[in-house]
């Protein structure tokens, strides 16, 4: 059977000198491993494949299992992602966040959204520290975390802007009134303004997400933030966070 499906190759290795097995997610959120004939030669269709992160339709042959690619259209380049280190590597980290969540059998259309809004976001030139925190924020829940942040955990009111520390015991937001040193146990302080960020990230609708204009400085604190909630929840190791450091 001939398949014609838009997606995004999410892994390769090597199958033979001349071939390769590559792995797309689909725009339905499905993993597909396609054997692509001569993609380690010189010259082959599949060259562009090589020429880093793109959004493509595919078509291939497919009966149970593996299948066979024949042919790569590209619809989206990002050819700034591709062309600068830095945006390169956040969506190097934003790819293995969303990745490493899959199942085998499960089909995630949301998670393919949230990669391609990812890209899109860093290749237009938002800050990069925001856009990789949204994507976190966004499959925190996937990883077994949580992110508190509608009300106090101690006086239970919502307003955020005495927000200032964040509990680990509470598990959840606590505001400058509430400050003791019963509460401040296991409590991390963080900016106002990055708790205020985190829960607007928290609550928006991907769609609604037009552009992240923040500070480089706030943009840091906050994926530092996110990266606490991610050592605290899921004790997953991230290869590519390593090359971005928002110390
Ligand atoms: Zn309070």
């Amino acid at each position: 059977m001939i398949y014609q499906q838009t997606g995004m190759m999410i892994r390769q290795t090597s199958y033979s000198e001349s071939s390769r097995i590559i792995t797309i997610l689909t725009e339905s959120g499905e993993q597909v491993p396609l054997m692509a004939r001569g993609f380690n030669k010189p010259k082959n269709q599949f060259i562009t494949l090589r020429q880093g992160y793109l959004e493509a339709l595919f078509t291939y042959n497919r009966f149970k299992g593996m299948g066979t690619l024949n042919d790569v259209d590209v619809t989206e380049r990002y050819k700034n992602v591709n062309g600068n280190f830095d945006l390169y590597t956040h969506a190097s980290y934003i790819l293995e966040v969303i990745t490493r969540a899959l199942e085998d059998d499960r089909a995630e259309p949301g998670f393919y959204r949230l990669l391609k809004k990812g890209f899109k976001l860093l290749d237009d030139g938002n800050e990069s520290f925001g856009v990789t925190s949204l994507v976190l924020i966004k499959m925190l829940p996937a990883y077994g975390g949580q992110l508190n942040l509608d009300s106090c955990a101690v006086c239970g009111r919502s307003d955020y802007k005495k927000y200032s520390h964040y509990s680990f015991k509470y598990h959840n937001v606590i505001c400058h009134d509430c400050l003791t040193e019963e509460t401040l146990e296991r409590a991390i302080p963080v900016s106002n303004r990055v708790l205020y960020f985190a829960l607007y990230l928290k609550s928006v609708k991907l769609d609604d997400v037009k552009s992240i204009q923040i500070s480089k400085d706030i943009g840091r604190q906050l994926l530092k933030f996110i990266e606490m909630l991610y050592d605290e929840y899921s004790g997953v190791y991230f290869r590519s966070r390593k090359l971005i450091d928002p110390q």
